[in-house]
């Protein structure tokens, strides 16, 4: 038998999660947000499940190719665009919409001969600081966008730094639609956080990454609540028990030191397969169903839980690191990160197991 851990990919929930996308979007067009290996799920394995979205995003243009490779015919959005101008040619070529975000972008796609004009999403900066245009700029953009006759349809876009905390969108949402008055644009807005919280963020497009996963993306909602189910579940087994003594230590730096006798599962799970080595003693795993902690420093091909609650508990015992029975976003939290980072940080030598 091979080392027990495997990441199950739940297809079915990640179609229950985009039909949640699409009831919050009500008439606005999904975009399934798939950057990062679509978070860790594997690009490959979560395509087939989202033939309802209208569109997919990724980051780079091996992405992109990959999925056109695959079959995906729908519109395909770059959330930074193209980085020089000789990569235009395979906009071109496989019909791909560029995100533009910056004056060099516009100068390059108005100095390209293209044998067709590609799809645009105008990056505008209402705050967030990161990429797009002032939203007084865009005016101009769009003119000179339009008039380079190298664009085909425009969407204006931007992205929201607090949807999911104290500080909301309003804020951002005055100055995006400021910039887009009379310039008859459509829209394109709300990440997750938005879409579940601010419907006035639809617009004409809507990108959710995050909520397709089936993760909160908010601090004080379950996934549960909102309907969302987790489509990836990180499983291994107990490979070891070790029984203490008072004062044993575990692990490398003998961070836990055993206060009573104990009983000790070993599992086969580290941070060479992107389990948290930040995650401290006390963090959460299941093991039959339930909740028991980790003890000492997460090592890079095992973690340490303590079984004194589960004496039924040895080793073969199967254990969930996140998912079904155990939000990720727990896990996240007892890590001190998010959801996202633990997601994306599954690593390829985890065998995954695609559920349809
Ligand atoms: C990642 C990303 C999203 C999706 O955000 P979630 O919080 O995962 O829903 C949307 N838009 C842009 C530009 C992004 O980079």
């Amino acid at each position: 038998m091979s080392r027990p851990i495997v990441a199950i990919v739940d297809l079915h929930a990640l179609r229950n999660n985009l039909a949640v996308a699409r009831h919050h979007a009500g008439s606005a067009r999904v975009m399934a947000v798939v950057k990062a290996n679509a978070y860790g799920h594997g690009l490959g394995n979560v395509l087939p499940a989202l033939t309802d979205a209208d569109a997919i995003a990724v980051v780079e243009l091996e992405s992109a190719v990959f999925a056109r490779d695959r079959g995906y015919v729908k519109p395909l959005v770059l959330l930074e665009g193209f980085f020089s101008q000789d990569e235009l040619a395979r906009f071109v070529e496989l019909s791909l919409t560029a995100v533009v975000h910056c004056a060099e972008q516009i100068e390059m796609l108005r100095s390209a001969r293209l044998t067709r004009p590609i799809d645009v999403h105008i990056k505008i900066n209402t705050g967030m600081n990161r990429l797009g245009f002032a939203p007084e700029e865009l005016s101009a953009v769009t003119e000179a966008l339009r008039g380079s006759g190298n664009v085909r349809e425009l969407v204006a876009m931007t992205h929201f730094a607090d949807a999911d905390g104290k500080h909301g969108v309003d804020w951002q949402l005055e100055r995006f639609n400021a910039a887009i008055s009379g310039l008859s644009l459509s829209s394109c807005m709300a990440n997750s956080a938005a879409l579940l919280r601010y419907p006035q963020t639809r617009g004409g497009w809507v990108r959710p990454g995050i909520m397709l996963y089936g993760a909160s993306p908010f601090a004080d909602v379950s996934a549960n609540t909102l309907g969302l189910r987790p489509v990836m579940t990180l499983r291994s087994r107990v490979i070891a028990v070790q029984n203490l003594r008072p004062g044993d230590s575990v692990g490398y730096s003998r961070t836990f030191i055993a206060p009573r006798a104990m009983r000790i599962g070993v599992i086969a799970c580290g941070y060479g397969d992107g389990y948290p080595r930040h995650a401290p003693t006390g963090s959460p795993v299941t093991i039959s169903g339930q909740r028991v902690a980790t003890v000492g420093l997460v090592s890079m091909d095992m973690l340490c839980v303590d079984l004194s609650t589960v004496s039924e508990a040895g080793v073969g015992s199967e254990v969930t690191l996140w998912g079904d029975g155990l939000p990720v976003e727990e896990v996240a939290t007892a890590a001190g990160t998010v959801s996202y980072e633990l997601l994306c940080a599954l690593k390829s030598r985890v065998p995954v197991e695609v559920r349809q």
